[in-house]
């Protein structure tokens, strides 16, 4: 894709992978089938759910969402991934976190079959992760991945700094630029002088929770910014983890929020589902 602004848009991107997506769906002999667990109540989390769920629809691939009442046991909720597990016709499961108090969220992930973690959490996803390459690999890094390829952004030698070190974000990014040849800083909370460090980015990447935490003086000058924050702020809209007024005029490409990672999130859990579907129908 042609850089003709300095935009990333995610937007556009996920729409081009969504239609290379149906384009491989509608050949296929059955459709691919994601089902999405939602425990509680959860705003937010119903609102992914929901977005997830449209945009399954959209590529041909059936998407189920089975709601779990807010105080189930882990017992019961362990029994219906069980279930799922052995179900033929579904070939993607995503438990939609974070989960309520009672229920050991690495215990769940734990039980997921592998071949049908389209989240790539699983401890088995992660550990070929760091080895070579996973089956299913964690959907929003592979977003940020992903952008930056489609826009024939240069990875390789570039010093690229994460600020974050999560374990769906931060920590499995830095292994995937590590594959692509990029130095790798991680940064945290208790990284000393962080505007000092992130100012030696060539790529930076913010994925911390704090709405507009990244501001100019964080950022080299020509960078690429790739902001993967959602926030809510108190006027009720969306903004991301990077102060885009203040940054955007500085650097030579950045995501915006919204409209940069979290569409491209969606359509890597989309082609993370296509997958799942080819690996075990062709095993069968
Ligand atoms: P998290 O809370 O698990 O991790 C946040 C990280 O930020 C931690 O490693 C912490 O050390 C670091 N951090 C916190 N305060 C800091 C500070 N003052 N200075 C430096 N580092 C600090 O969060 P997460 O799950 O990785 O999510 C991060 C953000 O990305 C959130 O806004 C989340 O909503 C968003 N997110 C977006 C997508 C998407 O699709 N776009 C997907 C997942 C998460």
């Amino acid at each position: 894709m042609k850089i003709i602004n300095k935009i990333l848009d995610g937007k556009a991107v996920s729409q081009q992978i969504k239609a290379e997506i149906t384009e491989i769906v509608s050949k296929l002999s059955s459709p691919p089938k994601l089902s999405v667990i939602l425990v509680g109540n959860n705003f937010a989390s119903s609102v992914y759910v929901k977005n997830k769920s449209q945009a399954c629809i959209v590529c041909g691939i059936q998407s189920e969402v089975i709601t779990l009442d807010e105080n189930i046991s882990e017992a019961e909720l362990l029994k219906k991934i069980h279930e799922l597990n052995q179900d033929n016709h579904t070939h993607g499961i995503l438990v939609q976190l974070p989960l309520p108090k009672q229920i050991r969220e690495d215990r769940i992930i734990e039980n997921i079959d592998p071949r049908k973690d389209v989240d790539g959490f699983h401890p088995l996803n992660v550990g070929h992760l760091f080895l070579k390459k996973a089956m299913l690999e964690p959907c929003t890094p592979v977003g940020v991945i992903e952008i930056l390829k489609r826009y024939a952004l240069p990875i390789a030698g570039k010093h690229v700094v994460i600020i974050g070190r999560s374990n769906i974000v931060g920590k499995p990014l830095g292994i995937m630029f590590l594959r692509e040849n990029a130095t790798v800083t991680y940064c945290h909370s208790k990284t000393r002088d962080l505007p000092s460090v992130a100012q030696t980015a060539d790529i930076l990447i913010a994925a911390i929770g704090k709405a507009q935490f990244v501001t100019d003086e964080f950022v080299k000058t020509n960078a690429v910014i790739i902001d993967v924050g959602i926030n809510r702020l108190p006027n009720g809209k969306l903004a991301g983890d990077v102060d885009f007024e203040k940054v955007s005029p500085k650097v030579s490409a950045i995501t915006p929020v919204p409209g940069g990672v979290g569409p491209m999130t969606i359509a890597i859990l989309l082609k993370n589902t296509l997958k799942a579907y080819q690996n075990i129908m062709h095993k069968k």
